[in-house]
């Protein structure tokens, strides 16, 4: 049997965590077997559901590279199919339609609770005459079609993460609804855990992988297989993504769409290795740090953990610079320039180049995550710095003054800094004050970068340098110098 597995999101919100890490294994699972991977795309929720999600989820798929061999497939454009197997289910007699009204629905749960027993429908429809039905009818009710679950069916599968799962049919809620506001004639709208069975069986999914909060439709879902006349999928059923609480990573605990993390500065290549790892174990001697394709070769369900992973952004900090550490500065420059200029910070992409990938390889060593190198590197594009408490303090010390001075001439003879000549101009400050190079250091930086703390500092002027940006600096510097009190 050829290997079919499926990622089918729903439009509702972003792309989640969740759902991007389902589709990792999905996609891993999928290249290490050899098989396909296909993308369905479960829009019948329509009021929920917005094309602005569905572009959202493909274009995280894609940052990914969670590449797809087909798809995406969008569920409303396949609704003829699902009505017709609808009515195959009526015409056999698995499914029936049902006229029960919310408020008499919500009676039989009330009634329920008061027994203590847990809500369910109690199937009272199943056997309805037809003057019975006609009735009904007459009286405006709009049916559902009901699929019948006894409840004396025992259902088990194998589990390809959590091992033999069963359940009793009576734990089901009853006979399900498998469409909505139905005619005596027509079928009304197909809902979800049937279309789900249709579109699996249709495109001869082979293994069904997706999160443990889906294992209480596997059992219905079985049922339908069965009632459908089709084979029974592997169903493997991953552990959830959990918050530091330890209950299932929702919106309310922050960041969880993939373009989140991405505008934050994460890179496709650590979000995914990081998702891997949360849930999977690569085998002894492999290192925590992987490709995709590294992963895929090895990938398999008996490394999958039953319990949930704990997201740990420590751990995805770390991953993600030992990405951005070893990034060719080409690659990180192109990374960097987008959040540049969301910054707004003036620069021109092509002309700069060269000057743009001497930053990024200045501050590439130190970055966690890419939208960091904003702040970092603020004092090497804007005008006006500002000069932060402790920098005005520096550059107010004794003989700072004079030391900036004497560095301000000295640059003036040396309009184009290099590495070479550089210390010479920093000795000219050391000797027109007559102070230590660690207090000219110091001075420097406040007056250059206008605090205390950054990346390099030579290598920082020199970037200055070339924008013609150091003199003015300094010059602003000697001023605050000079109005010590
Ligand atoms: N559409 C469902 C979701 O987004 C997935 C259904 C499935 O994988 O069977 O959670």
């Amino acid at each position: 049997m050829s290997v079919r597995v499926r990622i089918a999101p729903s439009p509702t919100g972003s792309l989640h965590i969740g759902t991007a890490r389902t589709a990792v294994f999905n996609w891993l699972f999928a290249r290490h077997q050899g098989g396909k991977f296909v993308l369905r795309i479960e829009d019948t929720d329509l009021e929920r559901s917005r094309p602005e999600y569905t572009q959202n989820i493909i274009e995280g798929l894609t940052w990914l590279g969670l590449t797809w061999d087909e798809g995406p497939s969008f569920q409303t454009q396949r609704m003829d199919l699902y009505r017709q197997k609808v009515q195959a289910l009526l015409d056999q007699g698995l499914a029936y339609r049902a006229y029960d009204t919310p408020e008499e629905l919500d009676a039989m749960r009330e009634a329920q609770k008061a027994s203590g027993q847990a809500p369910r429908y109690d199937n009272r429809h199943r056997n309805l005459s037809a003057e019975q039905e006609a009735a009904f009818l007459a009286e405006g009710r709009k049916p559902v079609i009901r699929f019948k679950i006894e409840d004396d069916r025992e259902i088990s599968w194998n589990d390809m993460v959590r091992g033999t799962v069963t359940w009793k049919g009576r734990d089901l809620g009853g006979d399900m609804v498998i469409a909505r506001a139905a005619s005596a004639d027509e079928v009304g709208q197909p809902l979800y855990n049937f279309v789900v069975v249709v579109d699996d069986i249709d495109m001869q999914i082979s293994h069904v992988i997706r999160g443990e909060d889906h294992i209480g439709n596997t059992p219905k879902q079985i049922l339908l297989y069965e009632a459908l006349g089709a084979t029974v999928p592997q169903f493997g059923h991953t552990p959830l993504i959990l918050n530091q609480a330890g209950a299932k990573l929702s919106k309310r605990d922050g960041v969880t769409s993939i373009s989140d993390f991405q505008k934050m500065g994460y890179t496709a290549e650590a979000i995914a290795n990081y998702m891997t790892l949360l849930g999977w174990s690569p085998t002894e001697g492999m290192n925590e740090i992987f490709s995709l394709e590294e992963a895929a070769k090895q990938f398999s369900f008996d490394r999958v953990n039953k319990a949930g992973a704990k997201f740990d952004w420590d751990k995805l900090n770390w991953i993600n610079s030992q990405y951005l550490h070893h990034m060719p500065v080409e690659q990180l420059t192109d990374l960097l320039i987008s959040y540049w200029q969301a910054a707004g910070y003036a620069f021109d992409a092509t002309s700069d180049r060269t000057w743009l990938q001497e930053l990024a390889a200045l501050v590439g060593p130190s970055l966690a995550r890419l939208e960091e190198a904003v702040p970092m590197t603020r004092y090497l594009f804007v005008k006006d710095v500002g000069f932060t408490e402790a920098a005005t303090t520096q550059l107010q010390l004794d003989k700072v003054a004079i030391a900036l001075q004497g560095i301000i001439t000295a640059l003036e003879e040396t309009p184009t800094l290099t590495s070479d000549n550089v210390q010479g101009v920093i000795q000219a400050g050391v000797q027109a004050a007559g102070v230590k190079k660690g207090v000219v250091m110091k001075s420097l930086r406040a007056a250059l970068t206008g605090d205390l703390q950054g990346p390099d500092l030579v290598q920082s002027w020199l970037l200055l340098n070339q924008h013609q940006m150091d003199l003015p600096r300094l010059r602003q510097a000697l001023t605050i110098a000079e109005a010590k009190a």
